[in-house]
C-alpha cells in the first residue's frame, strides 16, 4: 500500500464538482489522499463559509478562509469581520488563498495590496499560516510579506510558478513551496529546475482542483484523486523514489497545517 498523500490545495466548494462532490472526495480517499485542505477563497467571499461547512462534514477535510486577489474589491469591512470569525474555527488551518494577481488584474492593484495586508495581519492575530496566491507580482508580494512580518506565521506559496530567486526569498520568509500539476507539463522545464533547489523539508504538493490537471489528465477537470500523478512526476524530477516523495510531502503538510491536532501522524 502506497504511503498517503495530502492535497494541500483544492477547491471542493466549487460548482464544478456539483452533485459529484461526495463521490470525488471518496475517489480521492481511494487513491490515498488522507487529508484534503479545501480553500475557502476563490468564488467571492462565499467560498469561506462553504469550505468551513465542508470541513465540518468530513473528518479528513480541513479548511482555509480568505478572499482571492481576484475578488479583493469584495473584502469590505463587513466581509473582514466575517472572515475574522471564521478564521477562529478550529477546523480552519490557514488563511488564504490571498495575495496579488497582476496577470488578470480583476481587482485594482491598490485594492489587492490592501486586502492582502489585512489578511496577513489577520493570520498573525489568529496565529495561522498563510496560503499565498501570487502571479506577475513577485516584488510586491515579497515586500508586503516583509512589511507585514508574515514570517511570524509563515505559510505556503501555492501553485508555485515563480523563479529560483523568488523561491529563495519566500523560503527565507518562512514559506514552503507547493507544486501543482503545472510541474508535470512538458514546457515546465524551468519550474522543474526550481523544484530541485527547494529543500526537501519545505516541499508540498497540491491539485488546485478543479484547475490544472496534471499529465496525463491535462485538460480534464482536475480532482484530488489525480494528485498521485503529480507525486510520481515530481519524484522522477527529484530522482527520489515515489514513496520518499510521498513521505516527505505528507509529513511537511502535517507540520505546516498542524494536522496532528486532528489525529494525523507522520508517515
Ligand atoms: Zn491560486
Ligand atoms: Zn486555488
Amino acid at each position: 500500500m502506497a504511503l498517503p498523500l495530502v492535497d494541500t490545495h483544492c477547491h471542493l466548494d466549487f460548482e464544478d464538482f456539483g452533485a459529484e462532490r461526495g463521490a470525488i472526495i471518496d475517489r480521492g480517499r481511494a487513491q490515498g489522499i488522507r487529508w484534503f485542505v479545501t480553500i475557502g477563497s476563490g468564488r467571492g467571499a462565499e467560498s469561506a463559509d462553504a469550505a468551513v461547512a465542508l470541513s465540518h462534514e468530513h473528518a479528513d477535510v480541513l479548511a482555509t478562509v480568505g478572499v482571492h486577489p481576484h475578488d479583493a474589491s469584495a473584502a469590505t469591512d463587513a466581509v473582514m469581520t466575517a472572515m475574522h470569525k471564521l478564521a477562529l474555527d478550529p477546523r480552519v488551518v490557514a488563511i488564504g488563498e490571498v495575495g496579488l494577481d497582476y496577470h488578470y488584474d480583476h481587482s485594482p492593484r491598490a485594492v489587492q495590496q490592501e486586502a492582502f495586508r489585512a489578511f496577513v495581519r489577520l493570520a498573525r492575530e489568529v496565529r495561522k499560516p498563510i496560503v499565498i496566491h501570487t502571479r506577475s507580482a513577485p516584488a510586491d508580494t515579497l515586500a508586503i510579506l516583509r512589511e507585514e512580518q508574515a514570517r511570524d506565521v509563515g505559510g505556503v506559496i501555492h501553485c508555485f510558478t515563480e523563479d529560483e530567486a523568488f523561491a529563495k526569498s519566500a523560503l527565507d520568509l518562512g514559506f514552503d513551496i507547493s507544486f501543482s500539476g503545472i510541474v508535470t507539463f512538458k514546457n515546465s522545464e524551468s519550474l522543474r529546475s526550481v523544484a530541485k533547489v527547494v529543500p526537501h523539508d519545505r516541499l508540498l504538493i497540491e491539485t488546485d482542483s478543479p484547475y490544472l490537471a496534471p499529465m496525463p489528465m491535462r485538460g480534464k477537470r482536475n480532482e484530488p484523486s489525480f494528485l498521485p500523478h503529480t507525486a510520481k512526476h515530481l519524484a522522477g524530477t527529484l530522482s527520489l523514489e515515489e514513496e520518499q516523495l510521498r513521505r516527505l510531502t505528507t509529513n511537511n503538510a502535517i507540520r505546516r497545517f498542524g494536522l496532528d491536532r486532528f489525529g494525523a501522524t507522520e508517515v
